[in-house]
Formats: structure tokens, sequence, C-alpha cells
């Protein structure tokens, strides 16, 4: 009942030519693909040049990151979500772990932004995940449940209507390393039943992925598991043969 979502985060990858060559694989083999949501999220300078190459009607194109900072403004560096939907984007990337570890994006910016993603009529695909230090000593549950609260905090229960979840467990992203599909589907059910407690149909309806080292060989057993809805892939999603073959297993 929950259609399937598969998102490539492309983060800081690709020159105009190797996206070129990118975008034509995944035209070409965009139509082998149904019934499962497509999108690509490549590097903000580059999403016109990728929506003037996309010719699949079946892939939408989204952006990785945008400002607090709604409309425009002096702050420079940034890219705001008006920008993006100027350019098209459907879908925003918001606190994925290297936004929040390298940058150093706290939960309540990154519920600021999905305030400003939503009043903008776009989805969020909001990233929430624990590092292997906080799986291990025991906290994983508390660390995704505050990163979620956060955001239900300034949003409402009711706005996950509009919100796409991925669940990436920190130690699992372009390590190799992917939580196996008992331990992924784990955390989803966590994440959904939270979310139920507070509205159960919502929960029903939110999509889920799951990221973290998302390969063809992978992906089917994971995407198998009853509440994962989907991926957000990441090294996998700059070969249109590996993202396409994943897009498939959806
Ligand atoms: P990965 O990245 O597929 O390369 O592990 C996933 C992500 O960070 O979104």
């Amino acid at each position: 009942m929950r259609k399937p979502f598969v998102a490539g985060n492309w983060k800081m990858h690709g020159s105009k030519a190797s996206i070129e060559s990118l975008v034509k694989g995944l035209n070409e083999q965009a139509n082998q693909v149904q019934n499962v949501d497509i999108a690509v999220c490549p590097p903000a300078i580059y999403i016109d040049f990728v929506q003037a190459n996309l010719s699949a009607d079946n892939i939408a194109v989204g952006a990785q990151n945008v400002a607090e900072e709604p409309v425009q403004g002096a702050f420079t560096g940034e890219t705001s979500v008006e920008m993006a939907k100027d350019l098209n984007c459907a879908y925003i990337i918001l606190g994925h772990s290297e936004r929040r570890a390298i940058y150093g994006e706290t939960d309540a910016q990154i519920a600021e932004k999905t305030k400003v993603v939503l009043e903008a009529g776009l989805t969020p695909i909001l990233c929430v995940g624990e590092t292997l230090d906080e799986r291990e000593s025991g906290v994983m549950e508390k660390v995704i449940a505050d990163q979620l609260d956060a955001v239900i905090k300034v949003v409402g229960i009711d706005a996950f209507e509009k919100i796409v979840i991925a669940y990436e467990p920190v130690w699992a992203i372009g390590t190799g390393k992917t939580a196996s599909p008992e331990q992924a589907q784990e955390v989803h059910a966590f994440i959904r039943d939270k979310l139920a407690r507070l509205n159960r149909s919502i929960a029903e309806k939110v999509i889920i992925q799951y990221g973290g080292s998302v390969k063809p060989d992978n992906a089917a057993e994971l995407f198998a598991q009853a509440d994962i809805d989907g991926g957000l892939i990441g090294g996998a999603s700059l070969n249109a043969d590996d993202f396409m073959a994943i897009c498939k297993a959806a």
C-alpha cells in the first residue's frame, strides 16, 4: 500500500561530463522501473544541468540541503528552498549525517529547515540515524527519537503526511557495512511505532527509506522488510546500472 521510493544522493560528486553520461544511462533505463517513485539529488550547482538532460518523466530531482532562510538574502554560499523550487526540485534531503557531523547542523536547525521546505510545498527527506558508539552504548533509540521529536515539535505530527524519513545508521554510510535486513527493520519499526503513538494513520502512510551501503546485491532483501519502503542511495547512485537495479528491487 505504500509506494516505494528510491532516491540517489550524489553528495559532492560529478562533473558536467560524468553527469551527462549518468543521466543518459538513467534516461535509457527508467522505463524499466514501474510503481516506484525515483529521485536524484545532484550537487545544487548541477541541478539545472540535470533537469536539462533528464528526459525520463518518472525521475524527479531534489537538492541535498537548503538554508533555513526560505527565499533570499545576504547568506553567501547558501541555496534557498525557493531557488530549489525555481529549478523544479521536488525533494530536499535534510539532516544528512554528513551535514550533522561535518557542518554541525543541530536537531533544531534541521527542524527549522523542515518547516521552510514544507511551507514551500516541497517534500523533505528527513535523515535520522545513530553512530556506532550510540548503538553500542544502548542509546540508539533515544538518539533517533530525539531527532524526530525536534522536528515534530516544530512542524507537528500531521506534517509527516508530507515528509519522507530516511533511516541511515551512520556506521553504514559509505563504509560497505550495511545494516542487516533485521537490524534495519527493527529501527524502521521503532520509528513507525513512535509516530503511530501520535497518529496511527500517518504512521502507516509515511515512507521510511533505508540508507547506508545499499547495493544491487543487498537491495532486494532490505526492501522486502515490512517497514522498509525504499532507499536513500549514495555511492551506488553514481552508476546508472547500479541505481536502476536498486530501483527495480524496490
Ligand atoms: P552510501 O550513502 O549509499 O554511499 O552508503 C548513503 C547516504 O549517505 O545517503
